[in-house]
Formats: C-alpha cells, sequence, structure tokens
C-alpha cells in the first residue's frame, strides 16, 4: 500500500521513499510531532458537527491516505482537512492533502473542500478560555490541489516502480536533503558520502549544487576555479585543500570586547499549541530553564541555573532569577543563537515592569554563531554551524553522549512539555529536571570552552 506519507517521502527523495518502505528507521526529524497531536486532539472541538470523522483512512486501489478531518456533506460531496502544527501555510504543508484530494477524485467524489487547518499566529488567550473558531484557521486549497493533482498518477507509476527494485536508487545526499526538514536518513546517508563531498559546502542552495553536478563536481576539490562560491563556501574549501581549520584574519575584531570576564548563557523552552498562559500565543516558545557559566578574569569558572518548578507561568521567575544572576553586572553575556535575544524581548513585552532590566541585559548579548559562521571552518563541521557540532571539533573532549536522557534540544523541550503537562511520577520529574539540568550546563560549557577555542584560534591567525 502506497500511504500518503510514502507518497510525501518521495516527492523529497526516491531513496527515502524507497529506505521507508523497507522499513529502515530514521533517526528521529526535527518538527513538531507533538504539537501535532495536540492539534488533532483539539480538532473534535473546532468540527462538533455530528457525522465528522476524524483520522479517516480513505483508498483507491494500492493508494491509501488519512484524512484529520473528513464530513460528508449530505449531497455526496465531502469535506477534508489536514492538520499542519504551523502558524502560517506553505507549500509543503498543502502537500498533506494531495494524495486525499486525487484518490477522492478517482472515487467519482466531489470534494466541498480541502482545507489546512493551522493555529493562528495571533491568537492570544489562556488554557481556560479555548475559543477553537479563533484558535484554529483553515485555508481551502482546491485551485493548488487541482494543478498538483495532475502529476500524481504518473509519481505514483514512479514510485511503484521505484519500490518493486531491490537495490535503493543512487540519491547522493544535497540540499534536497534539508528541505522541506532535514531527513531522518541525513546521518546514514551523509557518512557514506566522502569527507569533502559537495553536499558539505555551507548554505548551497539546489540550483548551485545541481549546477555543480552537471559540470562533474562530487567533491569541493573537484569544484571549477571559476565557479562562484560564497565567502563562507570559499573558506570551507580552502580548509579542505589544507585538511585544517580556516580562519579569518577578522575573527579577532568579531570577538572584540566579548571578554573574557564574560557570562555565558543558554535558554530552554517549550512551545505547545494551546497558549498555556494570558497573552501567549500558539506555538510562543515559552522559556523555561536558563543555565549561566561565569569566567572571571583570574579564569575561575562558576555555574548559575534554573529551571522552573510546578505547571504555574514560569516566565516572572524566569525572568527575576535571570536578573538576580546578571542584572547589576555589566560583562558581556555570551549566547549562541538570536533566540536568546529574543525571547528576553518577548519577556520585555510580557512583563513591563521589568522591561528596563531586560533591556538592558540583552544589550549586552554576543552572539558567538555569527563569529564562528562567517570566519571559521574546520573539514569536520560538514557544513554545520550548530553548537554541538562546532564545539565538538574545536573543543577536544567535549561531548553530550554520556548525559543521561536528554542529549539534544528537541528532547529538552520533550521533557520540558511533559514536566509542564505534569501529572508525573515524583521519581519522574525528579529524573526529568536532573536530565535537563545536566544537559543546559553542558551547553553552556561548550560554550565557554568554545569561546576559549576561538580566542587561541583568533591569536594564532593574527
Ligand atoms: S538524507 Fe537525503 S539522500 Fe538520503 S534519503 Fe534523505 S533526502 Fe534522500
Amino acid at each position: 500500500v502506497i500511504s500518503s506519507g510514502l507518497y510525501r517521502a518521495s516527492v523529497q527523495c526516491a531513496l527515502r521513499a524507497w529506505l521507508r518502505a523497507r522499513g529502515t528507521e530514521p533517526a528521529a526529524e526535527p518538527g513538531n510531532l507533538d504539537a501535532l497531536e495536540q492539534l488533532r486532539a483539539l480538532l473534535p472541538l473546532r468540527f462538533p458537527a455530528v457525522g465528522v470523522r476524524f483520522g479517516e483512512r480513505i483508498g483507491h486501489a494500492d493508494v491509501e491516505a488519512r484524512c484529520d478531518v473528513y464530513q460528508p456533506c449530505g449531497d455526496g460531496s465531502v469535506r477534508i482537512g489536514a492538520a499542519r502544527a504551523t502558524t502560517q501555510v506553505r507549500a509543503h504543508d498543502v502537500d498533506a492533502l494531495v494524495l486525499p484530494y486525487w484518490i477522492l477524485r478517482q472515487r467519482g467524489v466531489s470534494v466541498a473542500s480541502a482545507e489546512v487547518l493551522y493555529l493562528n499566529p495571533d491568537y492570544a488567550g489562556g488554557p481556560d478560555l479555548v475559543d477553537p473558531e479563533a484558535l484554529i484557521l483553515s485555508r481551502d486549497v482546491r485551485s493548488e490541489l487541482e494543478f498538483l493533482s495532475d502529476d500524481v498518477a504518473g509519481e505514483l507509476d514512479r514510485l511503484r516502480a521505484l519500490l518493486s527494485s531491490p537495490e535503493p536508487p543512487d540519491v547522493p545526499p544535497s540540499p534536497h536533503c534539508h528541505r522541506p526538514r532535514t531527513c531522518g536518513f541525513f546521518p546514514r546517508c551523509s557518512e557514506r558520502e566522502p569527507r569533502d563531498s559537495i553536499a558539505h559546502l555551507p548554505a548551497l542552495t539546489p540550483a548551485r549544487h545541481a549546477a555543480l553536478r552537471q559540470l562533474g563536481a562530487v567533491r569541493i576539490d573537484d569544484i571549477p576555479a571559476d565557479f562562484p562560491l560564497t565567502p563562507r563556501q570559499a573558506r570551507a574549501q580552502r580548509a579542505h585543500r589544507t585538511g585544517a581549520v580556516e580562519v579569518s584574519p577578522e575573527l579577532a575584531s568579531a570577538l572584540r570586547g566579548s571578554g573574557p570576564p564574560a557570562d555565558y548563557l543558554d535558554f530552554e523552552t517549550f512551545g505547545p499549541v494551546l497558549p498555556p498562559f494570558a497573552g501567549t500565543r500558539p506555538l510562543q516558545p515559552i522559556p523555561l530553564q536558563w543555565s549561566l557559566h561565569r569566567l572571571e578574569s583570574d579564569g575561575t569558572l562558576s555555574h548559575h541555573a534554573f529551571l522552573a518548578e510546578g505547571s504555574g507561568d514560569p516566565r516572572r521567575g524566569f525572568a527575576e532569577r535571570l536578573l538576580a544572576a546578571l542584572g547589576r553586572r555589566e560583562l558581556p553575556v555570551l549566547v549562541y543563537s538570536p533566540a536568546e535575544g529574543e525571547l528576553v524581548q518577548e519577556l520585555a513585552r510580557a512583563l513591563p515592569d521589568l522591561r528596563a532590566p531586560l533591556e538592558a541585559l540583552r544589550s549586552r548579548f554576543v552572539d558567538l554563531l555569527p563569529a564562528v559562521r562567517e570566519h571559521v571552518y574546520h573539514p569536520d563541521f560538514q557544513g554545520s554551524f550548530r553548537l554541538k557540532r562546532v564545539a565538538s571539533v574545536l573543543c577536544s573532549g567535549l561531548s553530550w553522549d554520556d548525559l543521561p536522557r536528554v542529549r539534544d534540544g528537541a528532547g529538552a523541550a520533550r521533557a520540558l512539555a511533559r514536566l509542564a503537562r505534569g501529572g508525573l511520577a515524583s521519581h519522574t520529574v525528579s529524573e526529568l529536571r536532573a536530565a535537563l539540568f545536566a544537559y543546559c550546563e553542558r551547553d553552556t560549557l561548550a560554550l565557554v570552552e568554545l569561546h576559549r577555542a576561538l580566542r587561541e584560534l583568533s591569536r594564532a591567525a593574527d
């Protein structure tokens, strides 16, 4: 049976579909499955009419698809809907309805509406006043589906031929692996690639990747001298040629004013579908945890941390404890993404009495990510500038593998969501809290070590 999921996998990549059909398990994929389930659970409130079916499976020949909402209209036509945990409808959200729409048309069923069901980005309210009409918006996408369904029969024929082959299709990793989101088979596929595959060039667009393949370039060394590369890609190319870290002379100026002495800060958040507190919006990241390492000028390193308790609104406690730890200092606060600054800005909006100190704190943030992205490349980055990748490569001995239960941001978000929902046994709460403290502490320790490594690299490059 060709399911909707298999069909959509084939739209991204033939190899992905072939592996899925054989039951090969991908690594966990980014994307908020938990949020999708929360949204699906709210659909009966949004569509209370008698006769509406949720999670209905429809089929035609060897093709089957799920409809999150399926409503016979009484005149022989049906209304269908696909839930998407997003606040804006993008092309791949429409794809969720291609196969259900095509199946109904094949069966001669008239489609009264085919709606993407998504979250209203402007909905603000607490959980006690759920207004499903206002929370869940819908967009009828029949005109797009009419156009897209022209290709379905041909795609299905290609997919059947692909799946009947005992050999996997030869598809090298390329930017398509990350669109619309990173494929769960990416670690498997990329480890089979040469270390200097062009797929590892940072921020290579699909068009540029295709152009390089047409020129016969498989490895970074094959790239013709006159092929246009961005400064970041050119740096990556030089790093692969020398086999060593490549550092621009401007790194020192990018690090100017970053200390030490300095503070190193990281937040963890969760973003539920149903706004949990008054004034919050669907999927808005709610900060629940911070970790802070402090490096003094004499080399003394100390650690401070906060993790909200209970199910009440954590934002005031989070902000007050953060200001108590950082507010009176004037040192730089090092972070590794724009997210921390955006969250402090959001806190300043939500807590007007703390606006001035929070804005003053935010003005001290120094984001190390642009400094790395624009000035440093090591062949083992493999095109990624994520903290875990960069710090693991540049700081020997640093790893997250030994941590209990929580080893990445997605795991932290899941653990925080479980704690926020409540109802856990006390020993589970203790275990999750300990795991979260250990995880977030490792992130800021990594930031300390990365900053140290970057300062050494900038001195060597001077
Ligand atoms: S990682 Fe890329 S090449 Fe491999 S299966 Fe996924 S999309 Fe295809």
